[in-house]
Order: structure tokens, then C-alpha cells, then sequence
């Protein structure tokens, strides 16, 4: 259920309000717009009577609400949640380009790219340190080793960090990282969110290798409803029935998960397509369906990358293409 105040009550009297709702078990998430608050009531408001809630002199609106997702739901905070990693903020009409390997794989090949990245415009270095890879045989990343580079790498450049984490008694090591991913193959994986709810750093959460939005929306309401509220949306691809492509970017994904929800939407055009050549037209496509910012994968020597060197561009593609992105951006306001 929502509550919508009147504009500028009384704290005393919407803190009795909240107290009360708390008095018959249910969870209140309050959301302070600009001019209105938001009252979202979780838990079971089968015995709330709205007709009285609605006749309280500092109530708008009571809407009863449907849907499962409730941190996450624009309903209940209807304005876009402005994610902030330093200086860098995603979400609520700022664009954020997040670039960088797939994975760490040395020294001189995350401060390479990161300065070439930087140079080129990206705001975030993204590089792999813990790598889910279908097969056990094949490079499995630096890991702690990765995200000491990565550490490097930020101090060379100012670039935040972002690093996937695949489990949570790897933690303490992400101490010092900026952003956490969750990747596609652990998007339902409940335990690690629930931990990252506890986390006081920004989640980028991708979409599920089959997954729906509501699933999405669902793995991000397991992390909000732990506490973390900063939470990054990923369209990523989905697995479908595409013979040429490693996945189907779901570009409707964009505006309509605007539209459910106030979290941030990025769009990785990398591993929705596969391949290297696909990458510029689908990361335009994704800027002019009104994404939040993109993830793509950068690597200088893309024939010998350990990981995913088929669909990573190089630095001086890269800075072609931030300067198109730039352009969509500008004829799509
Ligand atoms: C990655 O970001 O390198 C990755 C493994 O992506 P995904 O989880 O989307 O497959
Ligand atoms: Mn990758």
C-alpha cells in the first residue's frame, strides 16, 4: 500500500502515522520527494482500512499496490534513485559509461586501458578480478591479485572501480572496490544478495541469463529490502533464440523498466551481442532508448585477451564511439 502526504505536514504527525502503521506489523519505507513524502507499507495491509487512512488531514492519496516489488517499484518513490560513486552519479538524467577489460590480466593491461578509457571519456573502469566462466578449465581471473591492479589502476586514472563478486565470504577483499557486480549467472544467487543488502555500496545487478524484469526486479528488491538501496539495473541480453549472436539485447527492457521502476537502467552491449562489431550500433541503439549509461568491454590486444576477446573493442574504437553516444544524446533530448 502507498500513502501519499500532503505536502509539508507536520514530522511530528507523520512520525505518529509511521508509528502506527509499524504498531500493526508492517515495514514502512519512506521516500522524501522534493515536495511530497511517500509512505510504501510492507507486509500484509489486508487489515489496514483505507477509507480511514485516506480521511487523516495529512493524507493525500492511499493507492493499494499489486505488484511484489516494493523498494524497487517507482510507485513507491516515484522519483529516479541518483546512484553516487564519488564524483560520478548514474541515474536521474546524468549518463554514466563504464568501460574496461573483461578481466584484469596484468598491470600494464588494466592502466593501459583504464588511462585509454579515461582519455576517451568513461567515467568507471570495469575489469573482471573473479571470472564465472562456463568452463572450469578456462582462466578463472586474478582475483584478490585482480582487484589490487584494478586499486592501481583507479589511483593512476581517478576512475572508480567496479568488479564482479561471485561470493560473499570474498568480501572482505572488496573492501576498497567502488562498485560491486553481480553477474548474470548469480542474479538469483538469494544468499549472496541478501549479503550485499548489508553492504553500504552500489550494487550493479545484471539481468539473468533467461531472466524476466520482474525476476530482476525481485533479485534487486532482495537486496534493498536487506538495506542497500543503491542498486544499478543491467540489461544484459537474454538467452533466446538467436543462432548468430551469444545473447538478445532486450532494448524495450530500457523504458519499460523506467517505467516499473525508479533504479538506474545501464546497458551492456558487449555481452548481449557477442561480438565486437555489434557493439557500437546496439550501444546507440541502448543511448536512444533512454538508458542510464552502458558497460562495454575495452581491451588493447582483443585477439589475445583471456576472456571474451571476441566482442571487446579496442581503446581507439572506443573513443569513436563515446563521441557517437554523445551525439545520440544530443539529438534524443
Ligand atoms: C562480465 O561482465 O564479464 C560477465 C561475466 O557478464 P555476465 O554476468 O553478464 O555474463
Ligand atoms: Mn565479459
Amino acid at each position: 500500500m502507498i500513502v501519499v502526504l500532503k505536502p509539508h505536514v507536520d514530522a511530528e504527525r507523520e512520525a505518529q502515522l509511521i508509528d502506527w502503521f509499524k504498531s500493526l506489523g508492517l515495514g514502512v519505507h519512506v521516500s522524501e520527494g522534493q515536495f511530497q513524502t511517500v509512505l510504501g507499507l510492507i507486509g500484509d495491509t489486508s487489515s489496514v482500512d483505507t477509507d480511514l487512512v485516506a480521511s487523516l488531514d495529512i493524507v493525500d492519496t492511499v493507492k493499494r499496490v499489486t505488484e511484489t516489488f516494493k523498494c524497487a517499484n517507482r510507485k513507491f518513490h516515484p522519483e529516479d534513485t541518483i546512484v553516487e560513486v564519488g564524483d560520478v552519479k548514474i541515474g536521474g538524467g546524468n549518463f554514466t559509461v563504464i568501460a574496461g577489460p573483461c578481466s584484469v590480466e596484468s598491470e600494464e593491461q588494466i592502466v593501459g586501458i583504464a588511462k585509454a578509457v579515461k582519455a576517451a571519456g568513461a567515467n568507471m573502469l570495469r575489469g573482471g578480478a573473479f571470472k564465472p566462466r562456463t568452463s572450469p578449465y578456462d582462466f578463472q581471473g586474478l582475483k584478490a591479485e585482480g582487484i589490487e591492479l584494478l586499486k592501481i589502476a583507479r589511483q593512476e586514472t581517478g576512475l572508480p572501480i567496479v568488479t564482479e563478486i561471485m561470493n560473499a565470504s570474498d568480501l572482505p577483499l572488496f573492501e576498497d572496490v567502488d562498485v560491486l557486480q553481480v553477474g548474470a549467472r548469480n542474479t538469483q544467487n538469494f544468499d549472496l544478495l541478501k549479503e550485499l543488502g548489508h553492504v553500504k555500496k552500489p550494487i550493479l545487478l545484471k539481468r539473468g541469463i533467461a531472466g524476466t524484469l520482474k525476476e530482476l526486479l525481485m533479485s534487486a528488491e532482495y537486496i534493498m529490502a536487506s538495506g542497500n538501496e543503491n542498486v544499478i539495473l543491467c540489461e544484459r541480453g537474454i538467452r533466446s533464440y538467436s543462432d548468430y549472436l551469444r545473447n538478445t539485447l532486450d532494448l524495450a527492457a530500457v523504458p519499460m523498466l523506467h517505467e516499473l521502476t525508479h533504479l538506474p537502467v545501464v546497458v551492456d552491449p558487449s555481452h548481449a551481442t557477442g561480438l565486437a562489431r555489434m557493439v557500437p550500433p546496439m550501444a546507440l541503439a541502448a543511448t536512444a532508448a533512454g538508458c542510464d549509461g552502458l558497460l562495454i568491454e575495452v581491451h588493447n590486444d582483443p585477439p589475445h585477451a583471456l576472456c571474451d576477446g571476441a566482442q571487446s573493442i579496442r581503446p581507439e574504437e572506443f573513443a569513436k564511439l563515446y563521441s557517437k553516444i554523445q551525439a545520440v544524446r544530443e539529438a534524443s533530448r
